[in-house]
């Protein structure tokens, strides 16, 4: 079992974010909002784990504890240690915490942003996933992001001397104005810096709205005019084949420092993977809290929390409290023998010979295979090759129902 916790706030917003964030006078000063929300996702877990304990009607944690909790947002490093410290005490109280458990938080580099490492560390935080995005000021700016290069490197610094156990960052390619030089130089800066992880997306440009998921229940808020214009023009300056060349770069340099890729977007020193990650990946249950956060009983069973935190707030600070606005989703046996297999190629190892011989799996597989996207190993796992990885869409399109 994974938790994941949704703190919504940021500083400012990125144009080109869909996270579930709130930020300005909602992150900081006296009508700051945190407060109302912690109150509320005290609240969440709290009914979150009686509806897991439930139908045992055992007191205490009655299930496996968690092995892992990843604190993500918005910027969760703009909470105070404190804060971090109650969550994580009421998460073990309520869910109990593994012994050895990878706990991770999402923090920005800036001085202003990326909160008490040392503090957090003392809470029980065990990873820190820094989003560093560029070390290119002209990429920074244009992303609309407030930290400077430097604030990356001395942000990963100050985790090593906070004793963070895994620090990890968080990079963008294809962004308006990135060439391959400047990518280079940001993975050349990060590696010497010593990180542990690296995630390189794609800077990807959706639209929520078209979706539709940014209603009542959404678990996504509405674009802003002033972000969807700046993705109208960013769209218009990516690029799919530098993109391509950009990953290809980004793997070689990255394996060439030891870090090996280990699912589609991230590399990892040995050990240090992301469990919580590899928890989605594998399909394994995972619970979570807060708006917009989703959770999976690993059976079949998808839920959603809306995004909105107004809606949120006034659930939860109701008495009694009431579980927050969203959605569940029931998933029927192809469309769960489907994700089982994309979510399985994703990552290096790739799917065994019981899922890859499903017939509608098979069928793709064959595709992939004429078109050199997959590899069969002598243990009969199927796994991407490289050109698989950079064609995954194409081949994950074919395994959906
Ligand atoms: S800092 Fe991260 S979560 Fe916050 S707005 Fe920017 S991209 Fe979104």
């Amino acid at each position: 079992m994974a938790l994941y916790v949704h703190v919504p706030f940021c500083v400012s917003i990125c144009p080109y974010c869909d996270f579930v964030v709130y930020a300005g006078r909602s992150a900081r000063g006296s009508g700051a909002r945190i407060e109302p929300f912690l109150a509320a996702l005290h609240a969440e877990l709290d009914l979150r784990a009686d509806a897991l304990e439930s139908p045992t009607r055992q007191p205490g944690p009655a299930r496996p504890t968690l092995r892992t909790v990843y604190l993500g947002g918005g910027t969760p490093s703009l909470l105070t240690a404190r804060d971090v410290a109650a969550i994580l005490d009421h998460v073990a109280r309520r869910f109990g915490i593994a012994a050895g458990a990878e706990v991770t938080l999402e923090a920005n580099p800036g001085p202003d942003e990326r909160g008490d490492l040392a503090g957090f560390a003392a809470a029980g935080v065990t990873r820190l996933s820094l989003g560093a995005q560029s070390l290119a000021p002209s990429e920074l700016r244009r992303l609309g992001r407030r930290h400077a290069p430097d604030d990356v490197l001395s942000a990963i610094s100050e985790a090593r001397r906070a004793g963070m156990a895994s620090v990890s960052v968080d990079l963008l390619y294809d962004v308006p104005g990135q060439t391959p030089a400047s990518w280079r130089e940001t993975l050349r800066r990060v590696l010497e810096a010593g990180v542990d992880h690296v995630s390189a997306y794609a800077l990807t440009l959706d639209d929520p709205d078209a979706e539709g998921l940014t209603g009542p229940t959404g678990d996504h808020l509405p674009t802003r005019p002033g972000a969807r214009a700046w993705r109208e023009q960013a769209r218009a300056e990516q690029d799919e084949d530098r993109a391509a060349d950009l990953y290809a770069e980004a793997d070689g340099l990255l394996t060439e420092a030891g870090l090996r890729w280990y699912e589609l977007s991230n590399w990892a020193r040995p050990g240090h993977e992301s469990r919580h990650n590899l928890a989605y990946w594998h399909h394994d249950p995972y619970e979570a809290a807060g708006p917009g956060a989703h959770a999976f009983d690993g059976l079949g069973t998808r839920r959603w929390n809306a995004a909105r935190l107004d809606g949120y707030v006034a659930a939860l600070a109701a008495t009694p409290a009431r579980l927050p606005p969203g959605g569940v989703e029931h998933l029927d046996a192809r469309t769960l023998a489907a994700e089982e297999a994309i979510l399985g190629l994703r990552v290096r190892e790739g799917i065994g010979r019981h899922v890859a011989e499903r017939p509608a799996v098979a069928e793709a597989l064959r595709w992939g295979r004429g078109h050199g996207l997959i590899e069969d190993d002598p243990g009969g796992r199927v796994a991407l090759t490289l050109r698989g990885r950079l064609l995954s869409n194409e081949l994950f399109a074919r395994l959906l129902p």
